[in-house]
């Protein structure tokens, strides 16, 4: 028969399977009977609404066999088994997304075997152990069933087999011992026994074996006889529905990772039963890092639901908060019936009171890791702190309550993300508003002229660098008492000090001179004002009414023709030097003062972080005062 080739990640993958030292070879048995159980799942599924299925609840079951004169070993199942185009695609390519993702991410890194215990590697994990591997598989519905096998690189055969009823066995015949391998060990039974409880005490359906056992002869003393009888290996009880004190770190991670795919371990893992109103057990976890596709409309949120221990659905959104859609998990309910629909399902009663708690739960398990676990917390801010503040414009602050205790920023001394508590404690006696600073980078922000007045007062500002940060703000518009403040606008609420008076009386002094500056710049800006907050930058651009400089860019960076604009106020050092020349040239040329109103505005621009309308023209202007000709 000729041998059809494997495609090409598969065979990648496959021949890091084969070729692997890794030690934690056992595992191949946990893909295996996943594998099994799913097909189970399948047809057990099938059998509530197709009569001719014949199968009841309690006849679905996975069946291992060894015959070790052979050093053969079989899983069976009686799920849904494969047809001819099945076979094809599910076992000559990849089909774990888990594996895919992570051989596409991770292309240098197929050395590092330690990574294979790491999440669900799927059918091939059979060639770690097997020199052969035959699956004899009949799908439901069809009359005849097939065999596949493969001895590893070079392809597989696909032929015509028989098998009584629909199911599939996958027959492994393991590897010749070697000096430093021994494959024997997983044709004992103590050892698959073992295997199994460790990897897949929760499938739910039974894993049964015929095990050897002995007995007593009657009446005979000391004499012993062998029989054999079937042995159900798990106990068939979730994880999640198991209590915390029987569950390690280990059986958490383990689970997630298989079940959701990922190969890290979860930042924080929610284990809670609640019962009362709505009795249910959740298991949540929160992922150590965010999914390539979270932030995309590609992304789907939910939580699986399981009606006692039978899953109902896979994704079900209306158990999660958009702000909390990072959470992976599930909750198990007997109060949900088995065979609600989905448009039931939205307007269930207890479901939503699961939604709620779930909610509130996740919320305090989030503050208790802000609280205890500051790093972590920091690693979970940084991947998913934008979801908490888009949930919170998205809502126009409904969820104030929820997500303010969660929410953190960066800090203009302490250099770090902060909570707002944490600003609100260190501010001063007599500071009234809480400033902030918007930007492209803290770096950026930092060198803003319009940020040093604030900060040679010794007065902390929030430095936001995410592009939602400042409509956030606006939203909230205060936090306990305090106003948040852009270091931008025109009045920073500081006490009047000498500096504050003479800047009034000045601007009444040279308003003749801003006057003119401002007709130069015509619709450019609104006002040109002696600025009260520059200490040694000659000029800097602020903005007037709601909206701010940032947001102008960020809005107009938006799809659409809509172009918006921020008032501008240009603002000018009066304790600098530039500001004599201007006053001369007021007297003395005022085409120049033109010009020179002109560059000043575009290094405002320039400091700002915004582009110029015309770099070419300013590049001249400044060419041509450098060669004083202007
Ligand atoms: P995964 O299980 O993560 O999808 P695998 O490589 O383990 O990846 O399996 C590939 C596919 O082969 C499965 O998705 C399933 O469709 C099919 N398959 C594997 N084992 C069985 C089985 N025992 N019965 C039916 N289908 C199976």
């Amino acid at each position: 028969m000729e041998k059809i080739q494997f495609k090409t990640e598969s065979k990648r993958l496959l021949e890091l399977m084969i070729n692997s030292v890794y030690t934690n070879r056992e595992i191949f048995l946990r893909e295996l009977i996943s594998n099994a159980s799913d097909a189970i799942d399948k047809l057990y599924f099938r059998s509530l609404t197709d009569q001719n299925v014949g199968l009841k609840r309690e006849d679905f079951a996975i069946h291992i066999s060894v015959d070790k004169q052979n050093r053969v070993l079989t899983i069976s199942d009686n799920g849904i088994g494969m047809n001819a185009e099945e076979l094809e695609s599910n076992l000559g390519t990849i089909a774990n997304s888990g594996s895919l993702a992570f051989l596409q991410e991770n292309e240098g890194a197929l050395d590092n075997i330690d990574i294979i215990g790491q999440f669900g590697v799927g059918f091939y994990s059979a060639f770690m152990v097997s020199k052969r591997v035959t699956v004899v598989t009949r799908a439901y519905g069809e009359e005849e069933a097939l065999k596949w096998e493969s001895e590893g690189l070079d392809g597989y055969v696909i032929e015509k087999a028989s098998r009584d009823s629909a199911g599939t066995d996958v027959i492994l015949t393991l590897k010749d011992n070697t000096d430093s391998d021994d494959y024997d060990e997983f044709l004992e039974t103590y050892n698959i026994r073992s295997i199994v409880k460790k990897y897949s005490d929760y499938i739910r359906y039974p894993i049964k074996m015929e095990v050897e056992k002995r007995r007593p002869v009657e009446g005979k003393e000391d004499e012993f006889e062998s029989y054999f009888e079937i042995e159900t290996l798990n106990s068939m009880i979730p994880i999640w529905r198991k209590n915390k004190s029987e569950l390690s770190d280990e059986d958490y991670n383990y689970f997630y990772k298989e079940k959701f795919f990922d190969f890290e371990n979860p930042l924080r893992v929610i284990h809670s039963k609640t019962e009362g109103k709505v009795s249910y057990n959740a298991l949540m976890f929160v992922p150590a890092r965010t999914p390539y596709n979270y932030y995309s409309k590609e992304y789907e949120k939910g939580l699986q639901l399981y009606s006692n221990g039978v899953l109902i659905m896979d994704k079900c959104a209306d158990l999660l908060p958009d702000h909390f859609s990072f959470v992976r998990g599930l909750v198990d309910s007997q109060d949900l019936s088995l065979n609600i629909s989905r448009e039931m399902l939205q307007h269930d009663r207890q479901l939503k009171l699961i939604a709620v708690n779930l909610e509130k739960k996740i919320k305090n398990e989030l503050l208790d890791m802000l609280n205890n676990q500051r790093e972590t917390y920091e690693k979970f801010y940084k991947n998913f702190g934008l979801q908490l503040k888009w949930g919170l414009y998205k809502e126009f602050g409904l969820n104030r309550e929820t997500l303010l205790p969660l929410l953190m920023f960066y800090s203009s001394q302490r250099n770090k993300l902060i909570t707002l508590a944490e600003y609100h404690e260190n501010m001063q006696p007599e500071q009234k508003y809480i400033y902030y600073a918007s930007g492209e980078s803290v770096e950026r922000i930092d060198r803003l002229p319009q940020t040093e007045l604030l900060k040679d007062k010794g007065l902390e500002i929030l430095y936001l660098t995410d592009d939602i940060d400042e409509f956030v703000i606006k939203i909230l518009r205060v936090y306990e008492d305090k106003e948040f403040k852009s270091v931008s606008s025109g009045d920073l609420g500081l006490k009047d000090g000498d500096d504050a008076q003479s800047a009034r009386e000045q601007t009444k002094e040279h308003q003749a001179l801003m006057d003119f500056m401002k007709e130069a710049l015509g619709d450019k800006v609104k006002a040109v004002r002696l600025s009260q907050r520059l200490k040694s930058h000659p000029v800097c651009l602020s903005s007037e009414g709601m909206l701010s400089l940032e947001m102008e860019k960020i809005l107009n960076s938006m799809p659409g023709d809509r172009e918006v604009k921020a008032e501008r106020v240009l603002e000018i050092n009066a304790h600098h030097p530039i500001f004599e020349t201007l006053k001369k040239l007021q007297a003395e040329d005022p085409e120049k003062l033109k010009l020179y109103t002109e560059i000043m505005y575009n290094q405002a621009l320039l400091i700002g972080g915004m582009s110029i309308e015309d770099p070419v023209a300013f590049s001249n202007a400044m060419c041509d005062i450098m060669a004083g000709q202007a």
